[in-house]
């Protein structure tokens, strides 16, 4: 337990016991858990070490506001397992982040790691704000605050912050510059998703979204689907949909739906990515008022009869209310958590092909873990290096989660967890229990 900082306390409890229901992500984390743990047949003590956060750092964030007035903010840092390494995962702000929400978020990045191979353990961070009502002040102001509340769990041998939702380079400059100021050295490997001119990694912006192409089209191969002409609708046109759209476009495909917060965009045949990028840059990274398109709902974006469906927005988009009235065959979570467990029954029964967040957007990570890599050797690659070996890195971690629930005769989340949990549990036996 740590208790250096007055306004930082870690709990580390009991976890409660677990209620079954639909709505709290780390409870859908555990729903699934549970499966793979029986195919596994995991040790009873096994399966509660790595159900159970190994931390969570829970402080209070003074800001001064614009008006002079101070005001509180909660911030969160949940290290779920440092088992494979330092543990790794983005920071996030949103007015309806929750303490449960980022403990799921924190073990997701632990299976994630797992499966692409990448040498670290999972965690997650989060702020409740409101980052869009803030002006750029306050926004570093708070994130300086909490960086330094965090002095002692960040580190580049211990825990690396990245960029999540509402959290961007600039942000992990700040983080960056933070940090290394208490440090008294200038840390680049603290943090990934910087600024390429502070040691950031080329393809890292577009790494989840180009992930979520490449296992993409690994399906559409084991499907026999061909590409060419292949129907997409995507949701969400933020950092991962929208680069998801544009390289699926380049590969042949044909997105006809995509959405933000404005709403729903369609067009039977097929959506001028190019154009809406440039569109959504030139007016504040929204595609309000995009004219080349009719409007659709959500729900209709999510039920249109399309070959792919990409969700690349946020949590319980696709639940028991909604999936049956999924047409999709392949289902691509860009987005973590898009799917509850009770609509992953619907959609195995279905026959549709999901391919789980855990894989579908460990690009990410992974490239994150190229910068990390980078920044510890002060050697740079070039991008083509970075998409090289992020497709094989991805191709891969697909063919092993698809072989694993082949073997298993299970769902492609399952084999995932099965895949995940197997590797971190056989690295905890070899380590042991100290103490
Ligand atoms: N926030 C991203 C995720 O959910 C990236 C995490 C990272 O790069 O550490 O996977």
């Amino acid at each position: 337990m740590q208790f250096n900082d007055p306004h930082q306390k870690a709990i580390y409890s009991e976890p409660a016991p677990i209620k079954r229901s639909h709505e709290n992500p780390f409870e859908a984390m555990v729903e699934r858990f549970d499966i793979a743990a029986k195919i596994l047949e995991l040790d009873e003590g096994f399966y509660e070490y790595l159900v159970t956060p190994a931390r969570i750092h829970i402080t209070a964030i003074p800001v001064v506001m614009d008006t002079g007035k101070i005001k509180m903010f909660e911030g969160y840092r949940v290290i779920h397992s440092d088992i494979l390494g330092p543990s790794k995962g983005g920071i996030r702000y949103a007015p309806d982040v929750t303490l449960d929400e980022v403990k799921a978020l924190a073990s997701w990045m632990t299976w994630k790691c797992a499966i692409v191979s990448v040498p670290f353990g999972g965690a997650k961070g989060g702020v409740i704000c409101d980052p869009k009502g803030m002006s750029a002040g306050e926004l570093e102001r708070m994130t300086r605050r909490y960086t330094a509340n965090m002095t002692d769990v960040f580190g580049p041998d211990k825990d690396i912050p990245a960029p999540d939702m509402n959290t961007n380079e600039q942000i992990m400059a700040w983080i960056l510059d933070t940090y290394s100021m208490q440090a008294k050295r200038t840390a680049p490997a603290v943090v990934t998703g910087k600024p390429i001119s502070l040691g950031g990694s080329e393809g890292r912006r577009e790494a989840t979204g180009r992930g979520v192409m490449t296992v993409t089209l690994a399906a559409m191969e084991r499907l026999n689907m061909r590409v060419a002409g292949t129907t997409v609708a995507v949701q969400g046109f933020g950092n991962v949909g929208s680069v998801a759209a544009d390289l699926l476009t380049q590969q042949g495909c044909k997105v006809v739906a995509v959405s933000d917060v404005s709403g729903g965009y369609y067009n039977e045949n097929g959506l001028n990515i190019h154009a809406m990028l440039a569109y959504s840059a030139a007016n504040g990274n929204s595609l309000e008022g995009y004219a080349d398109a009719s409007p659709i709902s959500n729900q209709e974006l999510l039920s249109l009869d399309v070959d792919v469906l990409a969700p690349c927005a946020k949590e319980d988009q696709i639940t028991s209310a909604n999936a049956d009235s999924i047409r999709a065959k392949i289902i691509v979570e860009g987005a973590n958590g898009p799917t509850s467990p009770g609509a992953d029954k619907i959609l195995a029964e279905k026959g549709t092909l999901v391919i789980p967040d855990i894989l579908a957007n460990a690009g990410g990570v992974t490239v994150s873990y190229f910068e990390w890599v980078q920044d510890r050797q002060g050697y740079f690659w070039t991008k083509d290096r970075v998409e090289r070996r992020l497709d094989r890195m991805m191709s891969k971690a697909f063919d092993d989660v698809y072989d694993k629930a082949g073997k298993h005769d299970t769902t492609l989340r399952i084999g995932a967890y099965v895949l995940a949990i197997k590797k971190v549990a056989d690295a905890l036996k070899l380590r042991g229990i100290y103490g």
